[in-house]
């Protein structure tokens, strides 16, 4: 009988994706997917170290392996991702259990997995990231992430990704182009371009450009990208993103905190007045964007004064929905070393602020679509309720369906009949 792995997979769509890079070398390598680590040869934790809390959900779940790597030994342990790059060989001091470490830019190295060569601890540099193809094994047949950039430059003071991911690196554009052909070929109706930071891509051509060649190959319907940087939004690309009928009418912008003050200490390198200035260009050249954004609440030295900016800013912008975390000191970065942090209790109440002010804008956002028709593409059955569908606007809000009325794939005109906080309902107006 051949072999079996299970992956566990912590953190953003990023790590989601190299899931998919792991499981199409596995397969090459004669793995099949197990259902759980105790059906496995093999099991990989690939792992997220954004915030504290990823990390102290990963070391439990890596703690609950021990009884499991005693009953058999055989059975291999791999920790990837950020977590095996921030920690290299001392994740070994923790978890002695474990196996093999590899680095977010050392996945490729998996295929001698069943060699002797297999290095226990891969977490080098990689400068040939970029250009180096992997076989993917995606699970949905309709939706693709492709990684059109590694890495990060940006160094803002309280983010661990610079070096967890390592440097910034583009992919070649071609590559990119064969990729996205090779999809539509396949059926793909929507694409998701990822980066830490897209609108920073560059080869031969930057990253508007890149959207152009991507919506003249045809083919896809919807492209999308996340996650773009307020500073490098350029007119050009909402230029390009208002002119071409494949982008998607939804940005996710990160604007972190309301106060400018903040926003410096934070390394963002753009003002509040910055920011919107640059959501006045989208709305107005966009008619109908959704806005979305990550805050983050409790940064240090964040005064009641610069909460209440960020509670200010959310008034004012009105966004379509947000992400908001409390501020989570990381290892490396400068926030982490800064005077005057916040305290827990504080940090907490003022997450729930931002949190209860947005939820009542985003029902509002989504009761003002109600009697509109949307363009949805059907992703398939609700997760919480198996008479309906589910699907999403070209704007990104989720819209659920009567099951009867159509089948995942299918891109539908619906009538919004009903608004909730997290999602809209609808019926079929025609196909
Ligand atoms: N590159 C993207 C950007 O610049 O927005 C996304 C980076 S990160 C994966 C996603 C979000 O996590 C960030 O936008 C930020 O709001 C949040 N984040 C990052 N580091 C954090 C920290 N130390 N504490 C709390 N939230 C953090
Ligand atoms: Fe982290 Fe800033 Fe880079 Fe985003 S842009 S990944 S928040 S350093």
């Amino acid at each position: 009988m051949g072999k079996s792995a299970y992956i566990h997979t912590f953190g953003c769509q990023m790590n989601v994706h190299d899931s998919e890079k792991m499981t199409g070398i596995l397969e090459e390598q004669g793995y099949s997917r197990a259902n759980s680590p105790a059906d496995a040869d093999l099991v990989i934790f690939n792992t997220c170290s954004i915030r504290q809390k990823a990390e102290q959900k990963f070391y439990s779940e890596l703690g609950r392996m021990k009884s499991l790597k005693k009953k058999r030994p055989l059975m291999k342990i791999v920790v990837a991702g950020c977590i095996a790059q921030q920690e290299g060989k001392n994740i070994f001091k923790h978890a002695p259990h474990v196996d093999f470490v590899i680095g977010t830019q050392n996945i490729h190295t998996l295929k001698n997995i069943s060699s002797s060569t297999f290095e226990r601890v891969a977490v080098q540099a990689n400068p040939d990231i970029a250009t180096t193809e992997l076989p993917i094994k995606r699970n949905d047949g309709i939706r693709a992430w492709i990684t059109i950039m590694y890495g990060c430059d940006n160094f803002c003071s309280y983010c661990v990704v610079p070096y967890t991911r390592g440097r910034e690196q583009s992919r070649p554009s071609e590559h990119i182009y064969a990729e996205v052909s090779e999809l539509a070929g396949n059926g793909y109706k929507e694409i998701t371009l990822l980066g830490q930071n897209v609108n920073s891509y560059f080869s031969d051509t930057d990253f508007p450009g890149l959207l152009r060649k991507l919506d003249g190959l045809g083919g896809i319907g919807r492209i999308r990208f996340v996650t773009s940087h307020p500073k490098d939004l350029s007119d050009d690309l909402i230029r390009a993103m208002s002119e071409l009928p494949s982008v998607c009418s939804h940005i996710h912008l990160p604007l972190q905190s309301g106060s400018s003050t903040v926003l410096r200490r934070m390394n963002r390198k753009y003002s509040f007045s910055d920011y919107l200035n640059k959501i006045s260009c989208l709305r107005k050249q966009i008619p109908g964007i959704a806005i979305t954004t990550d805050i983050i609440a409790g940064f240090p030295g964040e005064t009641d004064r610069d909460h209440h900016r960020t509670i200010h800013a959310l008034k004012q912008i009105e966004f379509d929905g947000i992400f908001a975390f409390k501020y989570s000191p990381r290892p490396f970065t400068k926030a982490a070393e800064m005077n005057s942090h916040v305290e827990e209790s504080v940090k907490s109440d003022r997450l729930n602020e931002i949190l209860t002010l947005q939820d009542g804008i985003t029902l509002q956002k989504n009761k003002a679509l109600v009697g509109t028709v949307q363009e949805i593409l059907i992703e398939g059955e609700s997760e919480t309720d198996s008479e309906k569908l589910t699907g999403r606007t070209r704007s990104n809000k989720i819209v659920t369906i009567p099951k009867a009325c159509s089948r995942k794939g299918a891109v539908v005109c619906v009538e919004i009949t009903r608004s909730r906080k997290h999602s809209l309902e609808g019926t079929l107006v025609n196909s």
